[in-house]
Protein backbone atom coordinates (compact mmCIF):
# COMPACT_ATOMS: atom_id res chain seq x y z
CA UNK A 1 0.00 0.00 0.00
CA UNK A 2 0.94 3.75 -0.93
CA UNK A 3 -0.31 6.77 -0.57
CA UNK A 4 -0.48 8.46 -4.42
CA UNK A 5 -0.29 12.03 -5.37
CA UNK A 6 -2.95 13.35 -7.78
CA UNK A 7 -4.20 15.63 -9.91
CA UNK A 8 -4.22 18.50 -7.82
CA UNK A 9 -0.68 19.03 -7.71
CA UNK A 10 -0.30 19.11 -11.13
CA UNK A 11 1.13 22.61 -11.96
CA UNK A 12 1.30 23.31 -8.39
CA UNK A 13 3.98 21.56 -6.40
CA UNK A 14 4.87 23.74 -3.57
CA UNK A 15 6.56 20.72 -1.66
CA UNK A 16 5.57 21.08 1.68
CA UNK A 17 5.19 17.29 1.67
CA UNK A 18 8.17 16.35 0.46
CA UNK A 19 9.74 18.42 3.13
CA UNK A 20 8.14 16.46 5.96
CA UNK A 21 8.47 13.13 4.57
CA UNK A 22 10.79 10.67 7.16
CA UNK A 23 11.66 8.66 4.32
CA UNK A 24 12.14 10.61 1.54
CA UNK A 25 10.66 9.54 -0.76
CA UNK A 26 8.73 12.00 -2.64
CA UNK A 27 10.54 12.74 -5.70
CA UNK A 28 9.87 15.72 -7.92
CA UNK A 29 9.03 15.67 -11.18
CA UNK A 30 8.57 18.65 -13.98
CA UNK A 31 5.15 19.25 -13.64
CA UNK A 32 4.23 17.37 -10.03
CA UNK A 33 5.32 15.42 -7.92
CA UNK A 34 5.29 11.31 -7.52
CA UNK A 35 5.96 9.15 -4.36
CA UNK A 36 7.60 5.60 -4.91
CA UNK A 37 5.03 3.08 -3.38
CA UNK A 38 8.33 0.86 -2.32
CA UNK A 39 9.86 3.67 -0.53
CA UNK A 40 6.75 4.97 1.47
CA UNK A 41 6.32 4.39 5.00
CA UNK A 42 2.45 5.04 5.19
CA UNK A 43 2.42 7.63 7.69
CA UNK A 44 0.35 10.17 6.04
CA UNK A 45 2.44 12.93 6.98
CA UNK A 46 2.50 14.31 3.46
CA UNK A 47 -1.26 14.20 2.94
CA UNK A 48 -1.93 16.48 6.78
CA UNK A 49 0.37 18.60 4.79
CA UNK A 50 -1.01 19.79 1.57
CA UNK A 51 -2.94 22.49 1.18
CA UNK A 52 -4.90 21.56 -1.94
CA UNK A 53 -5.67 17.71 -0.91
CA UNK A 54 -3.88 16.59 -3.56
CA UNK A 55 -2.70 13.24 -1.68
CA UNK A 56 -5.21 10.58 -0.81
CA UNK A 57 -4.31 6.95 0.35
CA UNK A 58 -4.46 4.21 -2.25
CA UNK A 59 -7.53 2.93 -0.66
CA UNK A 60 -9.52 5.92 -0.88
CA UNK A 61 -8.88 7.57 -3.96
CA UNK A 62 -11.29 8.68 -5.90
CA UNK A 63 -12.63 6.75 -8.77
CA UNK A 64 -11.52 10.07 -11.21
CA UNK A 65 -8.45 10.38 -9.65
CA UNK A 66 -7.10 6.56 -9.45
CA UNK A 67 -5.12 6.73 -13.03
CA UNK A 68 -2.61 8.49 -10.59
CA UNK A 69 -2.03 5.31 -8.50
CA UNK A 70 -0.55 3.21 -11.99
CA UNK A 71 0.88 7.09 -13.10
CA UNK A 72 2.90 7.45 -9.43
CA UNK A 73 4.34 3.71 -10.12
CA UNK A 74 4.96 4.33 -13.61
CA UNK A 75 6.71 7.30 -12.67
CA UNK A 76 9.73 4.75 -11.36
CA UNK A 77 9.41 1.80 -13.05
CA UNK A 78 9.29 2.68 -16.65
CA UNK A 79 12.33 4.97 -18.48
CA UNK A 80 11.35 8.81 -17.87
CA UNK A 81 12.85 11.03 -21.10
CA UNK A 82 15.91 11.70 -21.31
CA UNK A 83 17.34 8.49 -18.89
CA UNK A 84 18.82 5.78 -19.54
CA UNK A 85 16.98 2.96 -17.39
CA UNK A 86 13.82 3.26 -14.60
CA UNK A 87 14.34 4.77 -11.29
CA UNK A 88 13.68 2.13 -8.96
CA UNK A 89 13.73 2.92 -5.76
CA UNK A 90 16.59 5.24 -5.43
CA UNK A 91 16.92 5.92 -1.49
CA UNK A 92 15.44 9.16 -1.48
CA UNK A 93 14.90 12.10 -3.71
CA UNK A 94 17.86 13.72 -1.95
CA UNK A 95 20.14 11.74 -3.91
CA UNK A 96 18.46 12.33 -7.22
CA UNK A 97 17.36 16.04 -6.46
CA UNK A 98 14.17 17.51 -9.02
CA UNK A 99 14.22 14.77 -12.50
CA UNK A 100 13.33 17.45 -14.74
CA UNK A 101 10.41 14.99 -16.45
CA UNK A 102 6.70 13.54 -15.92
CA UNK A 103 5.00 9.88 -17.24
CA UNK A 104 3.14 10.48 -20.63
CA UNK A 105 0.54 10.55 -19.04
CA UNK A 106 1.08 13.47 -16.83
CA UNK A 107 2.64 15.87 -19.35
CA UNK A 108 -0.25 14.83 -21.56
CA UNK A 109 -2.22 16.53 -18.99
CA UNK A 110 -3.81 20.36 -19.54
CA UNK A 111 -2.21 23.36 -18.14
CA UNK A 112 -4.11 23.99 -14.86
S1 LIG B 1 2.01 19.44 -0.75
FE1 LIG B 1 0.43 18.81 -2.27
S2 LIG B 1 0.52 20.36 -3.92
FE2 LIG B 1 2.37 20.60 -2.66
S3 LIG B 1 3.87 19.36 -3.75
FE3 LIG B 1 2.98 18.03 -2.19
S4 LIG B 1 1.29 16.98 -3.23
FE4 LIG B 1 1.86 18.72 -4.50
S1 LIG C 1 2.82 8.64 3.65
FE1 LIG C 1 4.68 9.19 4.83
S2 LIG C 1 6.30 7.96 3.92
FE2 LIG C 1 4.61 7.97 2.46
S3 LIG C 1 5.05 9.66 1.08
FE3 LIG C 1 3.73 10.46 2.70
S4 LIG C 1 5.15 11.31 4.24
FE4 LIG C 1 6.34 9.95 2.89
Amino acid sequence: MTYVITSACVDVKHKACAAECPVDCIYEGDRTMYINAEECVDCGACRLLCEVDAIFYEDDLPDSERAFLADNAAFFGEVLPGRQAPLGAPGGAAGTGPLGADTPFVTALPRQ
